[in-house]
Parts: structure tokens; C-alpha cells; sequence
């Protein structure tokens, strides 16, 4: 069996797939994107692309070692997805070459179901609690919110309080059985960080997301010693070897995303790192179907797993949904807020290619919203 050719799609609302076909006629899919640079990876996958033409899809180790260190230079969210999706790919091939689910061929599963967890807007507690008892009532026993939107870096008095207003608000309806995850998003600064870290602390957040920037990941320890609070990173981060620090300095949660750390090829691998640290897999997914199959499997396989974010309804999901892609929705639709294991080869999901091939017709321009300070000077979103 030889990889016949490789094909993309740019996909409302803003993602990119593959889509491998080999010479007797399997066909698998991945989910190859950086949010807002999603033509640049495109490039990045038709470059690679030109490698695996012609080769044994089912190599995929050894496949996976010439797409990310053959070109000599290595690493980075733009060839780090690219692999990443090739990689879900392959694996999806494999798994339908011999008939079984992508997690059974990577040690076969520790768990039946997965914990999933539902994001939160809304600025105003009042409207937070609301869509909270939403998501309560459709099963979820989790949920994720961002502290807080344009921040100042130290955060003031009334900026600080509107935070413990709004996770406050969230523990409220929640109770003491049920989790709230607070993506910090890298909006404050070291110290504000620690200054909002205190201040929410005793709402026993399940963990705070993204306290620091990547580029501040040397603060980590400091950080991750003065509080009580789980420290979760990694959607930034695109290798084990990246991953290394911030684990020996004490976070909690891993978040490497299956779309941009070199797929279940490295996930996987960065899992079983963390472990040795004790710390727990909690993969990024604000993204497509793809993606979230990815995700699962490892999670079905994974001992250290911890909760997957899923997408579904998500304010980034306009003109396109997690399931819009889809022929059977079923693998996504969640039980008491978990989803539930199936016996279906591959990635366990099956693309509608009809509507994948329409949508790439229209495409879409999906970029980061750029914020700026009261003052004009550039804000972190
Ligand atoms: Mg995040």
C-alpha cells in the first residue's frame, strides 16, 4: 500500500483538514491548523506532502521522524501542526487498514468513557450562571471560562474583584461536585498572575489556564510555588521537549493540543512525560471533529488523562459547528458529560467529504481579533 496523493480543505468556521488517500483506497483524515495562519500551514502540509507521496502510509514512526527533523530546521506551531495533522492522517489509515479503533493499536483502551468539559462566556455573572445551568442541564459536570477579557497586565482593585465576582458566581451554580476550569489566556502579567491566582484560590478552581505566556515559562516554578491552585499550560507549546520545563517546574495539567504538537505521534509521548512528573493530560481542542477524534483516542489509551475541551457551540463556531462535518454525529454526542468509547476503526469518525469539499469552496479568512490598551498600545487577547 503506497500514499497516493494528499489534499487540504480550508473550512468555515476556521480550520484547515487533510486528507490522505492511498493506492487501494483508504482514506485518512487530519486536522492541520494554526487559528489565524491556516494558509500558512497549508503550505507547510504540500510541502511535506511531496515526501509521502509514493510511500507505505503505515510507517507513520518513521514517517513522523523524517517530516520533523528532515528538514534540517524543526519545531514551531506552523510545522508542528502541518506534521500534526498528517500524523492524525496516517493514524486513521492504519486504523482502518487493520480494522481497529487508533487507541486498541496504541496499547488498547484504560477507560470507557471520557469527561469533557463546555466553555463559558459571558462577562456578566448573571449571564454566566445562566449559561452554566445550560450546560448543567445538558449533562456537563465541567466547564471552562476565561478570567477575564482585556486586562491590565497588574490588574486593578475593581479588575481583580470582577474576576472573583465572575468564578464566585460559577461555584455558585456549580456546587461543590462539579468543576470550573479559568483560562487566564496569558492576559496578565507575572504578577497579576499571582495577584488574581491568590484572589480566586479559595473557589478551588479545578485549574488555571495559560497563567503565564509561553515566552515567561522560565517563571513557572516561582509561580506554580506560590499558589495552591493547579497550573495548567501547554495549547502553546509544541513538543515534549518544550514541555520538559514547565513539567519540572510543577504544573498540574498538560495541554498540548493534538492540531499543533506534532499529532498523536507526540502527544502521546508528552502524556507519558507528564506522568513521570505526576502531572495529568488535559488536551487544547477549541477546534474541528478531526481534532477532537484525535484527542479522544489518545484519551481512551492515555492512564494520566485528565478532562478533553470539545468545541461544541463555541463563540469561535459561527457558519460551521463541531458536527457539521460529520456523516454520523453520534461519537460526539455526549452522556452525562462524558463521550462514550466505540469500536470504530481509525479515529473513530466519519467525514462528510461532500460537505468538507463545498465548504472549501467558500473557505474562510478566520484571524485573531488584535486588541489594544485604553492608552493604543498593544493588549494580549
Ligand atoms: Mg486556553
Amino acid at each position: 500500500m503506497k500514499i497516493a496523493r494528499v489534499e487540504t480543505f480550508l473550512v468555515p468556521p476556521r480550520w484547515l483538514f487533510c486528507r490522505i488517500e492511498t493506492d487501494d483506497g483508504l482514506v485518512g483524515w487530519g486536522e492541520p491548523v494554526v487559528e489565524g495562519r491556516a494558509e500558512v500551514v497549508r503550505a507547510a502540509v504540500e510541502v511535506l506532502a511531496e515526501y509521502l507521496v509514493g510511500r507505505d502510509p503505515l510507517r507513520i514512526q518513521d514517517h513522523w521522524q523524517v517530516l520533523t527533523k528532515g528538514g534540517f530546521y524543526r519545531g514551531g506551531p506552523v510545522l508542528s501542526s502541518a506534521v500534526a495533522g498528517l500524523d492524525h492522517a496516517l493514524w486513521d489509515i492504519a486504523g482502518k487498514a487493520y480494522g481497529a479503533p487508533v487507541h486498541a493499536l496504541l496499547g488498547g483502551a484504560v477507560r470507557d468513557t471520557v469527561r469533557v468539559y463546555a466553555w463559558v462566556g459571558g462577562d456578566e455573572p448573571a449571564r454566566l450562571t445562566e449559561e452554566i445551568g445550560a450546560q448543567i442541564d445538558a449533562g456537563f459536570t465541567a466547564v471552562k471560562m476565561n478570567a477575564a477579557g482585556r486586562t491590565d497586565p497588574l490588574t486593578t482593585p475593581a479588575g481583580t474583584a470582577a474576576v472573583v465576582e465572575r468564578v464566585a458566581a460559577a461555584r455558585e451554580v456549580l456546587g461543590p461536585h462539579r468543576d470550573v476550569a479559568v483560562d487566564f489566556h496569558g492576559r496578565f502579567s507575572p504578577a497579576g498572575a499571582r495577584r488574581v491566582l491568590h484572589a480566586i484560590a479559595p473557589l478551588h478552581p479545578l485549574f488555571v489556564e495559560e497563567p503565564l505566556l509561553p515566552e515567561h515559562g522560565h517563571l513557572t516554578a516561582a509561580l506554580a510555588a506560590s499558589t495552591p491552585v493547579p497550573l495548567a499550560t501547554g495549547e502553546r507549546l509544541y513538543g515534549r521537549a518544550e514541555f520538559l520545563p514547565v513539567l519540572s517546574a510543577g504544573i498540574a495539567v498538560a495541554q498540548p493540543d493534538l492540531s499543533h504538537a506534532g499529532g498523536i505521534t507526540e502527544v502521546t509521548r508528552i502524556a507519558a512525560l507528564a506522568d513521570t512528573f505526576g502531572a495529568q493530560l488535559a488536551p487544547h481542542c477549541p477546534l474541528g471533529p478531526i481534532s477532537l477524534a484525535a484527542s479522544l483516542q489518545v484519551a481512551f489509551c492515555t492512564p494520566n488523562f485528565l478532562i478533553q475541551e470539545q468545541s461544541l457551540g463555541i463563540h469561535y463556531n459561527k457558519d460551521a459547528d463541531l458536527l457539521s462535518y460529520l456523516v454520523d454525529t453520534e461519537p460526539f454526542r455526549f452522556t452525562g458529560g462524558h463521550a462514550r468509547r466505540t469500536a470504530l476503526p481509525g479515529l473513530g469518525v466519519t467525514v462528510d467529504e461532500a460537505a468538507v469539499r463545498a465548504a472549501d469552496r467558500t473557505g474562510h479568512a478566520w484571524r485573531n481579533p488584535v486588541w489594544r490598551q485604553a492608552d493604543g498600545s498593544f493588549a494580549e487577547w
